[in-house]
């Protein structure tokens, strides 16, 4: 299913068969070349597809952006223990829903890129962990697997080559936290959904205490592209350091809201004014987060000659992450927006670690508070201040997560905070503000 017009500037790589008939059935997928880059891998040694993935300068597609060919290569392969693909489609950033396009529409293509990794390091077992909300995912894919054993392309001896493999969709309980990885593993196998002390990492010590590849649903999705077309033309779509292309979800206030398919280093005007159709009733852009809520925000200034690929980003002090663009048009109260991206962390904190806790519910009260107009200006660094005390002390990226906009917006924004003062009602506040302020996701 689509979400939305395909653009004739998307470049379509792994959404290719997108809105094709039957795109996510078996038969539909081998009669367009499917499986085929899995044949290719079959024939080539686990260094040489490393390699390959190396030279795409593929990275990691769920915010981090570590490559993953290095990823890969950290996996010690002779190891007499099982290995283990697992793949992340816990997706729950605010602003992100690229992963379950991906697998709706076509989760063959996730399952051979899975198949590739399984190759690439000796393994022959995985887990697609799904979010939880995402429950009708779960018989997407299950019916995709169904589909791969019993036409010979999971299971033992796939089509002659020797190599076995099982693939299980596995349902998360609905936990933002389980998002990161280590998290995800511990749920994985049945326990409460908390990040483990690193290192070790889990390629030497992942699921089930054995070596583990984990990346994000749309890495995967890239593997049998760079191994069908090599290495060199994935890279090429990108930039120097990061190669191919990236799922990108607009949101926000954008006349086309969606996810398209753009080579990195897209020029983020360009994104907003021809592939999102621009900003509806012709308002000026105020703001942007380039990557998902957990990303310090842009201003319109700084997304002036800004791309949309890592270096462009971190240039700017923020990150590419997720790619889920949310745009803020100059009708939008930044408090309105921070108020409402810090209410989903304090609801998301698994409340292990203190900063993240009680950082993330202050915040709330505080946000809650100032929006409705019982605001006082010493509350405006204190907001700042708790953000900074956070930062880089908690346990998990969840806390950096919430301090990162919370100190961006009132850096950027200082006089919306100080607007707020006189008291109600928000002075940024329209009736006719078409759009909600930020679709966040729950
Ligand atoms: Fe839990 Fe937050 Fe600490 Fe992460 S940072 S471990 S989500 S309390």
């Amino acid at each position: 299913m689509l979400y939305n017009e395909p653009s004739p500037l998307e470049t379509k790589v792994l959404s290719r068969r997108f809105g094709a008939p039957n795109s996510a059935s078996i038969d539909t997928y081998l009669a367009d070349q499917g499986y085929q880059a899995f044949r290719k891998a079959a024939g080539m040694k686990p260094e040489e597809i490393i390699e390959q993935v190396k030279i795409s300068n593929l990275r990691g597609r769920g915010g981090a952006g570590f490559p993953t060919g290095m990823k890969w290569s950290f996996v010690p392969r002779t190891s007499p223990k099982p290995k283990y693909i697992v793949v992340n489609g816990d997706e729950s950033e605010p602003g992100t829903c690229k992963d379950r396009v991906l697998i709706e529409n076509d989760p063959h293509q996730l399952i051979e890129g899975v198949l590739i990794a399984g190759l690439a390091v000796d393994a022959h077992a995985g887990y697609v962990y799904i979010r939880g909300e995402y429950r009708y995912l779960i018989e997407v894919m299950e019916k995709a697997i169904g589909e791969a054993y019993a036409k010979g392309w999971l299971g033992k001896n796939i089509q002659g080559t020797g190599f076995d493999f099982d693939l299980y969709a596995h349902s998360g309980a609905g936990a933002y936290e389980c998002g990161e990885e280590s998290a995800l593993l511990e749920s994985l196998e049945g326990k409460r959904g908390i990040p483990r002390i690193r290192p070790p990492f889990p390629a030497v010590v992942g699921a089930f205490q054995c070596p583990t590849v984990l990346n994000n649903v749309e890495t995967y999705c890239a593997v049998p592209a760079i191994i069908r077309d090599g290495g060199a033309a994935f890279a090429a779509l990108g930039v120097p350091k990061a190669g191919g292309t990236k799922m990108t979800c607009l949101t926000g206030n954008i006349n086309k809201p969606g996810v398209y398919e753009l080579r990195l280093g897209f020029p983020v005007a360009q994104m907003i004014e021809e592939v999102g159709g621009g900003i509806p009733r012709g308002r000026r852009l105020k703001a942007m987060i380039p990557g998902g809520s957990s990303c310090p925000v842009l201003t319109a200034k700084e997304c002036e000659g800004a791309t949309m690929d890592y270096d462009s980003m971190s240039a700017r002090k923020t990150m590419l992450g997720s790619g889920g663009v949310i745009v803020m048009d100059d009708q939008t109260c930044m408090v309105k927006a921070l108020m409402r991206i810090i209410r989903f962390y304090a609801h998301e904190s698994c409340g292990w670690c203190i900063p993240c806790r009680e950082g993330t519910t202050w915040l709330r009260k505080i946000l809650v508070r100032f929006h409705e107009g019982g605001g006082t200006r010493s509350d405006i660094d204190l907001i700042g201040d708790i953000g900074k005390n956070m930062l880089g002390r908690t346990f998990c990226p969840l806390g950096d997560a919430a301090a990162m906009p919370t100190i961006s917006f009132v850096e950027k924004f200082r006089e919306e905070f100080e607007d707020h003062l006189a008291g109600k009602p928000c002075p940024y506040e329209h009736a006719d503000h078409g759009i909600e302020v930020l679709s966040l996701s729950r």
